[in-house]
Formats: structure tokens, C-alpha cells, sequence
């Protein structure tokens, strides 16, 4: 099989193709123009078209299923080459608004969430992606793909502004190299442009990986998926805490480069009855004491089959009031889309039972 032509950094691209700044081109094309074969790149000589082609392939996903919530967010299911699919969602942040003299007062605001693997090698009690096991990591050029393939279904600008999430399906940092590969796709200033600042990683927490990202400095933002403060409960919700445990978590966290206006987020689901309790939001005030966090909490989103179920709303928030008023930032995660199988794998899994 030909390799995919967005495996490629824009460095790597133009010390194999020559002369050097058709790479540049080849970018703008991909990035700017999302055109989808080689023959589109109008401004290259027919010999170097002719090359890529025998080199390289672009090899688009393809869109098997587009659920859109009446919130504005779409999620899509992609297939890739091999016959497998993996979940991408476009989260509309903000809708864009307008003066009253009809002219625009401020863009509509996204984000996008990206899967990294074909399901999960963690495990999760409570992550559907989980329950389908590990199939196979996703190639960089995989990755980098599901935001050109949303900018350009939804027509969005080349130099539009947004964020990206990884937070999909899979790990991050179980398949960090070609995640690192990504992001550095994502963030050339002659491609999609979008900052590493704008991006975030979310773990599920292999605090080794962590110091090895960290010591990468690429200056992408940390979410920490704890959702447990003590580790007996982490231990049964995430089986990798025996590997590695909260302290080994908290002290990668504290050794990774922080941006000065940014803080490490930390995920906390919050599931009814096992993890809701104030208590829990006492311990976890002081296991982040002395660190640069913010708390995001998230309501567990319930699927078939599953033992856990959604929090009280008046929980949420009496969690949520018991950290800001003691001074940690606490937000609670709009769920955006619940109306169109919001969690992360449920799309999927929706497809499979059709199947
Ligand atoms: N593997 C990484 C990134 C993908 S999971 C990680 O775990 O951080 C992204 C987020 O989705 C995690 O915070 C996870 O806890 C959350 N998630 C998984 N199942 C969920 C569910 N049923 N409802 C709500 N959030 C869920
Ligand atoms: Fe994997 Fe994240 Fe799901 Fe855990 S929550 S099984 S780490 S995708």
C-alpha cells in the first residue's frame, strides 16, 4: 500500500519532493483547497503530479453515517481503508452572531473531537468505546484527516479558526507518536494553522507518556481523565490506575509545561451514587492544591447495558459550587449533541447493531 500523503509534516514533504517549495503548494492544496486527488493541483508540473500518484495516495475517509443535533453539532462516522470506523464530532461552541445593522459581531466558535485508535486498549467500566476492544492504532495521516474532512464538508475556511480535542476514541498517548505527528500536521502555519495552543490532549492518564510528551514541549494542552479521587474507585473504574496510580498522575501533571495562560484540565464523569458525593469534591480540592487546574465535570452519558447511571443535576452543581467557592475553576460540560448518541463510541456502536 501507497503511503498516505498527510502522514507528512510539511518539513518531511520538502525534503522528499523537489524542488522543495512545490511541498509548500502540495499543503495548500491539501489544507486550504481540501481537494482530494493529485490531478486537482492545477499549479503543479504534470511530471510531479505523475510522481505523487505513483508515491503517495490522499485517500479520503469516507462519511458513513452524519448525525446533526439541534444544537448545531455534527458527528460523523468515518470508514477507513480497511473497513473499520471511527467517530469525529464537530461541537459548536458558539452559533455566530450579528449587530442589529445585519453586520457580523463575532464567528461561530468549534471544536472538534478526533478519534486516535480503532477502539481501546484501557478498558474503562464505563466508556463504550471500551466494550469493543482494541482494534488497531490510527496512522497520523488518519488523524489529521477527520478535521479536513470536516472543514471541508462543512465548507469551513481555510484560515478559520478552532480547536481541536482528542478525545474521541482511544488513547492519546498509547499511540503517541503518531498523535505528536498529528498535531504537528495540524499546527503548520502553510496548513490548517491551527495552534498547538488550540489543541488538547486527553489522557486517561500513563503518567510516563505524559513526561514524555511534556518533555516534546509542543505546547498542546493536558486534560487528565481522573474521575476517581482515591485509587481504590479509579482502580475499578479504570483498571490502568493499577499501573499507574494518582500520586504517579499528580506528579507527571506537575512536571509538564504549562503555557502561562492556560491550566491542566482534569475530567472528572461524574456517574450517580459512586463518585457524586461532596466528599469526593473535598479530596480532589486538595490533590490539586499547588497546581495551575481547572476541573471540568462531566455528566456520565447512560447506554444500553451499562451498571452506571446519570447524575442528579442538583449534585452536579452543589459539586461544582463546592470548588469554585473555595477557589479552583469548575465548569460543568455542556453535552452537547445528546440528542444524536452524544457519547464518546455510541454513534459507532449504534452502527454495529444496524450492521
Ligand atoms: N482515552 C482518552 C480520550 C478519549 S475518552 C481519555 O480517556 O481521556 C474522552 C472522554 O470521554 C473521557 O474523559 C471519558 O471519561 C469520556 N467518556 C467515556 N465514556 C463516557 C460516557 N458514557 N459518558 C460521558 N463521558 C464519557
Ligand atoms: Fe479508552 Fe478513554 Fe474510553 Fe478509557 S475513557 S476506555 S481511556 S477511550
Amino acid at each position: 500500500m501507497k503511503q498516505s500523503i498527510q502522514d507528512f509534516t510539511r518539513e518531511e514533504l520538502s525534503t522528499l519532493i523537489k524542488p522543495a517549495f512545490r511541498a509548500k503548494q502540495v499543503y495548500s492544496w491539501l489544507y486550504h483547497k481540501y481537494v482530494n486527488s493529485f490531478d486537482d493541483m492545477k499549479n503543479l508540473p504534470a511530471s510531479l503530479k505523475e510522481e505523487l500518484k505513483e508515491k503517495y495516495e490522499i485517500e479520503p475517509l469516507k462519511i458513513v453515517r452524519k448525525e446533526s443535533s439541534s444544537d448545531g453539532s455534527i458527528k460523523y462516522l468515518f470508514e477507513l481503508h480497511d473497513g473499520h470506523t471511527v467517530e469525529a464530532v464537530l461541537l459548536l461552541m458558539k452559533k455566530e452572531q450579528y449587530h442589529e445593522d445585519g453586520s457580523l459581531k463575532h464567528q461561530a466558535k468549534y471544536t472538534v473531537c478526533i478519534s486516535c485508535q480503532v477502539g481501546c486498549k484501557v478498558g474503562c467500566s464505563f466508556c463504550l468505546t471500551a466494550k469493543s476492544g482494541f482494534l488497531r492504532d490510527l496512522s497520523a495521516g488518519e488523524i489529521v484527516e477527520q478535521i479536513r474532512m470536516i472543514k471541508k464538508d462543512n465548507s469551513i475556511d481555510a484560515n478559520r479558526r478552532l480547536n481541536i480535542v482528542y478525545m474521541g476514541m482511544g488513547e492519546p498517548l498509547d499511540n503517541l507518536d503518531a498523535v505528536v505527528q498529528s498535531s504537528k500536521v495540524f499546527s503548520d502555519p502553510d496548513g490548517m494553522a491551527i495552534a498547538a495552543h488550540r489543541q488538547t490532549i486527553s489522557t486517561s492518564g500513563l503518567s510516563s507518556k505524559i513526561a514524555k510528551l511534556g518533555a516534546m514541549e509542543l505546547g498542546v494542552n493536558l486534560a487528565i481523565s481522573l474521575h476517581a479521587v482515591d485509587d481504590d474507585l479509579r482502580e475499578r473504574l479504570m483498571p490502568i490506575n493499577k499501573a499507574y496510580n494518582i500520586k504517579s498522575i499528580i506528579d507527571a501533571v506537575k512536571a509538564f509545561p504549562i503555557n502561562d495562560r492556560k491550566r491542566v484540565m482534569f475530567e472528572y464523569l461524574v456517574i450517580k451514587d459512586v463518585n457524586d458525593d461532596i466528599s469526593a469534591a473535598k479530596k480532589l480540592l486538595a490533590l490539586l492544591d499547588g497546581i495551575k487546574a481547572k476541573v471540568n465535570l462531566i455528566y456520565f452519558n447512560p447506554y444500553g447495558g451499562t451498571e452506571f447511571k446519570r447524575p442528579e443535576e442538583r449534585d452536579m452543581i452543589a459539586f461544582q459550587e463546592y470548588l469554585t467557592k473555595r477557589g479552583l475553576h469548575c465548569t460543568i460540560r455542556e453535552s452537547k449533541g445528546l440528542d444524536i448518541s452524544a457519547a464518546c463510541g455510541q454513534l459507532r456502536d449504534n452502527e454495529l447493531e444496524v450492521k
